[in-house]
């Protein structure tokens, strides 16, 4: 038995724990009664695209072809529309020969980070981030080194980062626009990024790789554009999925891009195919592979999201709250009127309110917000959080 595998089966995710609890208080006091701010599930549905596309293609394609299997990077047709999209329209340097499709960001993460990562290596996360990280690393053998982002806007702390990077490092792990924080890293930063790591680079003589962690890339608010740090970093692999911007999450389609500028582009290109076939990850779901090419650019309708910000930011921020403005994604980080965010929650929770202590986003003090629900969930929400910080007594601390 391995029991590493059995220690992590048993410890779940506490972000699915929380939901989990969620279905289960729906049942026993009714949806109406449960605020399920917990796991990032788009309450929006997919752009019209996508089932154009799908019946399109039940429709007109013949089945035992549409169904197959494809190579195990994906097909070949597929490739080139994301990469052509990426080089035209993201601003993002991608090649099909260098671009694998997966099963959703998890398993382009884990794709890269397999192929990068030996025991004797460190990957550097900045916290907060999401806690997956810890585990896809750590699976490796490899040790997380946490750089936390610098308060009070989560952006990044260059100065710690210098002083993090050692001989060992093989890769930092960057997620913008950023879950949990909602924070969109700006051309500045990245161009100060990228300079410090091609600094390091040289005085360590190996390439620092950058692993991208972008499902957010089109969640942007207040007419920003999110830049891509593949856009100024060379040795860059971007990983992505279209499990939010398409409102796609259970169908599991998304991919990893070594960009073409890379050090040793190839070879980490084949090593990226031997960790997803090591890991039995070969030909991402057929029929969502070929929807792909309608929808590149598509997003569901994140005004939706953009409304549920605006509100829950004002309205917390005034009942008293320390709210995290966030630019994009859709999640917000708020401060714990205590300093046990797993405390703040049990209390939450007598609201019918159900939120995620940031203890596993490496951050403690914090809970995410997931705001990616009903418009009118959020009013009823906020009736709740109005309680909640009556019980604090957060307005007559504030004056
Ligand atoms: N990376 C981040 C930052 C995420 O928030 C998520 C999902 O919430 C993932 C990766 C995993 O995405 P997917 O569901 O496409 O595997």
């Amino acid at each position: 038995m391995n029991e590493t595998s059995k220690k992590l089966g048993a410890h779940r995710s506490i972000i699915r724990e929380i939901f989990e609890y969620a279905a289960r208080k729906k049942k026993e006091l009714g949806e109406d009664a449960v605020f399920d701010l917990s796991i990032g599930n788009p309450s929006v549905p997919p752009p019209p695209v996508v089932q154009e596309t799908l019946q399109a293609l039940l429709c007109n394609t013949e089945p035992t072809s549409l169904h197959g299997y494809t190579t195990a990077a994906g097909d070949i047709e597929v490739r080139r529309a994301i990469a052509e999209y990426l080089n035209e329209n993201a601003g993002i340097p991608a090649d099909p020969a260098f671009l694998y499709l997966t099963v959703g960001a998890a398993a382009a993460l884990t794709s890269a980070l397999g192929a990068l990562l030996t025991p004797a290596d460190e990957a550097i996360v900045i916290p907060p981030y999401f806690p997956e990280y810890r585990v896809f690393i750590e699976h490796t053998g490899a040790r997380v080194v946490e750089v936390p982002a610098k308060e009070p806007d989560f952006t990044l702390d260059l100065p710690a980062l210098s002083s993090a990077v050692t001989e060992r490092t093989a890769l930092l792990v960057l997620n913008t626009p950023n879950n949990p924080t909602g924070t969109v890293l700006s051309p500045e930063e990245l161009t100060a990024l990228s300079e410090l790591l091609r600094t390091k680079e040289k005085e360590y003589g190996h390439p620092i790789y950058l692993v991208s962690d972008e499902p957010y890339r089109e969640l942007v608010y207040d007419g920003l554009k999110a830049p891509s740090p593949a856009a100024y970093y060379d040795d860059t692999l971007v990983c992505y999925s279209f499990s939010k911007s398409l409102s796609l999450p259970g169908e599991r389609i998304g991919y990893v891009s070594v960009s073409p500028r890379a050090a040793g582009a190839s070879d980490v290109y084949l090593s990226v195919m031997g960790a997803a076939r090591a890991m039995g990850y070969v030909c991402a779901p057929s029929l969502f592979q070929r929807l792909i090419p309608a929808c590149l650019g598509k997003t569901a309708d994140i005004g939706i999201y953009d409304k549920n910000r605006r509100r829950l930011y004002d309205a917390l921020t005034s009942l008293g709250f320390r709210v995290v403005r966030p630019a994009g994604a859709f999640y917000l980080f708020l401060r714990s009127p205590e300093p046990d965010a797993n405390a703040f929650l049990e209390k939450a929770k007598k609201y019918g309110l159900l939120f995620v202590p940031s203890d596993s986003f490496g951050y403690p003090g914090y809970v995410r917000i997931a705001y990616c629900v009903s418009p009118e969930t959020v009013e009823r929400a906020l009736l709740a959080f109005a309680a909640l910080a009556q019980e604090y007594r957060l307005r007559e601390k504030e004056s």
